[in-house]
């Protein structure tokens, strides 16, 4: 769950579980507000979060930075959320707050990139007898006839492919819409995925649609057909001028492998587009009206931190934003696929059991509602 989503439901936790939960992210507020990036301006924000088995509270503002981490602190809660849009009142509802601009948001999700890792990672299962099998999933479970979930995982290749288009995100921006790279911030999402915040002020009164250009453009999904390219590239001139955005990326990429290269033109074209474009989700950054994850706070599916990227190069997402402590807790696992966190696997756990596992890495059964605390006494 990347955001808030109209569907969202919240997961039936037991009350052991939840304040688990609870315990292990107050447990890391406690000392890491310092790293929660609230807005210079908070008071024009609007904030939500969401408690561990509970439903979204939104339209919460508040007055200084200060009040702000009081609360996360206090509620230490699955989520939190901070709009990216300024309002005149944030904690009214959404007709009446008085919109005063947004900053230019883009998210990068490694779900929605075609890299073959998925096959080893993702799957169907089903909800009533564990079976599963490789995704597409079926209407039903093919064993039991009994409701069917996604599980999407992640490895080192996926999370690189993200990363890489968050790369090229921050290309396009710099080189085709003149925004300076230190108003570009990035970051690891906290599960699958980056964000990339633009703090240039050009963009902020942009509205829905214009913020749906930038997203379609870098998505490259604007351009002419590969074949119309591919015939204006044959009558093009040698020597003939660049051109500007995607039309020197084209012909830069098509003039350096033309020469060798086995297949037709228009395959090239192709190539040159699909090597270069940025798959980023534009639902995400035509919303003016989102409520965002708070940069600093731990995510509500994985436990893992929403962090400010200052070395692309040198982030590591399987190691970094691992905060939460990896002091063992015994989880009755019920069903879970395997999973990889500080590059080590975890199950998978096909049938119920119970293990011990470190808190850092029991969080994402427990948040999705296939396992449970087991709680000794005494
Ligand atoms: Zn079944
Ligand atoms: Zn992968």
């Amino acid at each position: 769950m990347p955001y808030l989503h109209a569907t969202y439901e919240a997961v039936r936790l037991n009350d052991g579980t939840r304040a688990w939960l609870k315990t292990a992210y107050r447990e890391y507020y406690f000392h890491g507000t310092d790293k929660i990036e609230v807005p210079n301006d908070p008071e024009a924000r609007e904030f939500g979060y969401i408690p561990f088995g509970g439903g979204m509270i939104r339209h919460l503002s508040f007055k200084t930075k200060g009040e702000a981490l009081a609360e996360i602190l206090k509620q230490s809660p699955s989520s939190v959320y901070c709009s990216n849009a300024r309002y005149e009142y944030p904690a009214r509802p959404i007709d009446e707050k008085g919109w005063l601009g947004a900053e230019l948001i883009f998210d990068i999700d490694a779900t929605d990139l075609p890299t073959t890792c998925k096959r080893g990672h993702d799957l169907w299962y089903c909800e009533k007898c564990h079976a599963s099998g490789k995704l597409p999933r079926p209407e039903k479970c093919t064993k039991c006839g009994g409701p069917v979930a996604e599980f999407h995982g992640k490895c080192e290749t996926c999370l690189d492919a993200a990363k890489d288009h968050a790369m090229r995100v921050i290309g396009f921006l710099t080189s085709d819409f003149g925004v300076e790279r230190n108003l570009i911030r990035l970051y690891f999402s906290g599960n699958r995925g980056y964000h990339l915040h633009v703090f240039d002020k050009k963009f902020d009164p942009l509205d829905q649609a214009a913020r749906g250009e930038i997203a379609e453009y870098v998505r490259g999904s604007g351009l002419p057909l590969n074949q119309t390219l591919a015939s204006s590239l044959r009558r093009r001139p040698p020597t003939g001028p660049e051109g500007a955005g995607w039309t020197r990326r084209i012909t830069g990429y098509v003039g350096e492998r033309r020469q060798d290269y086995p297949g037709t033109l228009q395959k090239l074209v192709s190539e040159a587009i699909t090597s270069q474009r940025a798959m980023v989700d534009s639902s995400v950054t035509t919303d003016i009206h989102r409520v965002f994850r708070l940069s600093g706070t731990l995510h509500g599916d994985t436990g893992m931190l929403k962090k400010r990227i200052e070395s692309a190069q040198g982030f590591d997402p399987q190691e970094d934003p691992v905060v939460l402590s990896d002091r063992p807790v015994r989880v009755k696992v019920e069903f879970y696929p395997r999973f990889r966190m500080k590059h080590r696997d975890f199950g998978p756990f096909l049938k119920p059991e119970t293990v011990e596992l470190p808190s850092y890495a029991a969080v994402s059964i427990l948040t999705r509602g296939l396992g449970e605390v087991e709680i000794v006494n005494g």
